[in-house]
């Protein structure tokens, strides 16, 4: 079912597929350019539910460009995306303001509201966008914030919290959302050293708890460690694409070698 799966097309409901083996996302022939420089080269993949892809490159490969793609932050000059089942018609604003309820994403920078408290800038999403009851969000709010241990910040400004916390708290913020998929783009490059194993200590937490993720990092023994499937990008094109294991003890491409090579 899984090989019927990556080739099911346009993603319109292969009645022989069940809907756990159907692909969460599925992205096709993506392509995208800023101006003539084209920066991602037909790129195809699937996700499955609760499964962690880890996306891996030197900078400049087209990570965040590939991130941004999925969150309908870039438009597109060909391929498609389809979640859930669904093809995101590239010209329906409206479907991806949807989409983009259903997958959250943190960047590298802290984008907390500065002018907001921490319950505010959680709450904001969930009540203004999902139109949920003020009450049920609290509530989850309290449990989300407890379990990073950050309960005490709720009235705090974003200023007021080191960079771990502020990092903590832009993950918590995406989940309140209660979303489908977390995309995570080098969420503790700007992190002081000693605080980027609380992050990383988060995340492995919720890929544990099956949740959906693709992540860039540069954090290789995090990455060894979360990852069921590494894709590997260069110059906008998939080079290689194998689960964890197979790709941090037997790269396939000298590329691949050379870039573990240069993490080390
Ligand atoms: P990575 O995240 O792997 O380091 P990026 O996706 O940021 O790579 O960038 C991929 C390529 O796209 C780079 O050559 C970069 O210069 C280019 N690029 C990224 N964003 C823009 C933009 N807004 N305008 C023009 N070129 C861009
Ligand atoms: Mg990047």
């Amino acid at each position: 079912a899984t090989t019927s799966a990556t080739t099911a097309g346009h993603g319109s409901g292969d009645s022989a597929i069940s809907p756990d083996d159907a692909p969460l996302l599925s992205v096709r022939h993506l392509k995208k350019s800023y101006g003539t420089h084209e920066v991602l080269k037909d790129v195809s993949f699937d996700v499955k539910r609760g499964q962690v892809l880890v996306l891996l490159g030197p900078s400049g490969s087209g990570k965040s460009t590939l991130i941004r793609c999925l969150n309908g932050l870039e438009t597109i000059q060909g391929g498609e995306i389809v979640f859930k089942g669904q093809a995101v018609p590239a010209n329906n604003e409206r479907a991806w303001r949807k989409l983009r309820t259903e997958i959250g994403m943190v960047f590298q920078s802290y984008d907390l509201f500065p002018n907001l408290t921490v319950a505010k800038n959680i709450e904001l999403g969930p009540t203004k966008v999902q139109k949920r009851p003020k009450a049920e969000v609290d509530e989850q709010m309290d449990r989300l914030l407890a379990d990073v241990q950050l309960s005490e910040y709720k009235n705090a400004y974003p200023r007021e919290l080191s960079g771990g916390q502020k990092q903590r708290i832009a993950i918590v913020r995406a989940l309140a959302m209660n979303p489908e998929l977390m995309l995570f783009d080098e969420v503790t490059a700007s992190l002081d050293p000693e605080m980027v194993r609380e992050v990383l200590e988060l995340m492995l937490r919720l890929a544990k708890r099956h949740m959906t993720m693709i992540v860039v990092t540069h954090e290789m023994e995090f990455a060894r460690r979360v990852a069921d499937t590494v894709m590997f990008l260069e110059n906008g094109v998939i080079l290689e694409r194998q689960s964890g294991n197979e790709f941090f003890t037997h790269p396939q491409t000298d590329r691949a070698r050379n870039f573990l090579e240069s993490m080390a």
